[in-house]
């Protein structure tokens, strides 16, 4: 498995290297992707080596340009599955991709909702501490409030990533309250 994780590392490592996330920070975009790896094991307890694989690739699809064939060439069709779950089709207008991960979790595997949440809390952590430049209390508060519409159709498959989101939502608002 370690190499497998290593790979995969090195996978998104070079596919996410030109990017940067939006935060005012601008760190580096495949910190986003070890932090919800991390996030899965050390926080989720998870130790399925499928779905922490799945967490380190899970946004080349959607944000660089790695199509689900080479996923599926590299690390087989079972990861190609499952980041397809988590992956947004980027050819509808974003209100409509939001609206679509709300409706669609639910039905997720129980793999894909517990990388869903740790996503969500990687999001929510970094938007409090480091937020894109120009997004108001509002837009930030109406990112919290989504990101809990999405979990919870993604709640009761591993309790400790629902305590998690919880707190890190907790926290970002109280953090944000502080700020005005
Ligand atoms: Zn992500």
């Amino acid at each position: 498995m370690t190499t497998a994780l290593l790979n995969a590392l090195r996978f998104a490592a070079r596919k996410h290297r030109d990017q940067r996330r939006k935060g005012v920070e601008a760190s580096p975009y495949v910190n986003h992707v070890i932090d919800v790896a991390t996030v899965l094991a050390c926080e989720g307890a998870v130790t399925d080596e499928h779905l922490l694989l799945a967490a380190i690739l899970h946004d080349t699809v959607e944000d660089t340009a790695t199509t689900f064939e080479e996923l599926s060439a590299e690390f087989g069709r079972a990861f190609e599955l499952l980041v397809r779950e988590v992956t947004d089709d980027k050819s509808l207008p974003k209100e409509a991709r939001k609206q679509l991960q709300i409706e669609r979790a639910r039905a997720s595997s129980p793999l894909a909702k517990q990388l869903k949440i740790a996503d969500k809390i990687s999001n929510v952590r970094e938007i409090a501490l480091s937020p894109p430049k120009g997004w108001s209390f509002q837009r930030r508060t109406e990112y919290f409030d989504w990101a809990e519409r999405v979990v919870a159709g993604c709640r009761d498959v591993n309790p400790a990533l629902d305590a998690a989101f919880d707190a890190a939502v907790r926290n970002a608002r109280n953090a944000l309250a502080l700020a005005e």
